[in-house]
């Protein structure tokens, strides 16, 4: 960002044919540019300092101590207890909607006719346009070994039983 905005400061100033209107586009360039540099030592600073606090709190977790910190080692305790839970129900919730949507491929390819390839209604029990009689839902599990299945697998990944 820096290297840009000094580049574009160069080409500013070549443009500027009038010496009064150049010196107040440099100073304002030049006060951007100070801005930049000191949001970026700014950033660096807070990054050392969240490590810095990393290394204590983990020091403090291994061996205790540092009594002065308690109410911010507390305060890291209890939000690291909220972000595993929040963890904990975000991967369910992801293994639920997987779930879900593979539920309904499998209902999907189930009345898809086998035959002609017509995406039949739902609970219809032949094609409603070539008549072929309709297979059942494909299972979630491999009946064999209990191996998750994709739909529309016709061998199951775990021990290569016809599904
Ligand atoms: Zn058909
Ligand atoms: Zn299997």
């Amino acid at each position: 960002m820096s290297d840009f905005l000094s580049g574009l400061g160069g080409l500013i100033k070549g443009m500027q044919p009038l010496m009064g209107e150049e010196i107040q586009k440099d100073a304002s360039m030049n006060a951007l540019l100070l801005h930049n540099d000191v949001t970026e030592l700014k950033n660096k600073k807070r990054d050392v300092l969240a490590q810095i606090g990393q290394a204590v709190y983990e020091t403090y977790q291994k061996n205790g101590g540092f009594s002065e910190y308690t109410a911010l080692f507390e305060e890291a305790d209890a939000l690291e207890k909220q972000l595993n839970a929040k963890q904990t129900e975000m991967d369910a919730a992801k293994k639920a909607a997987d779930e879900k949507e593979q539920q309904e491929e499998r209902e999907r390819m189930a009345r898809t006719c086998p035959n002609c390839g017509n995406e039949n209604e739902p609970s219809v029990k032949f094609c409603s346009e070539c008549g072929t009689k309709l297979g059942e839902a494909q299972p979630s599990h491999c009946t064999q070994c209990g191996a998750e299945l994709k739909p529309g697998v016709k061998f199951c990944g775990g021990c290569g039983a016809r599904i």
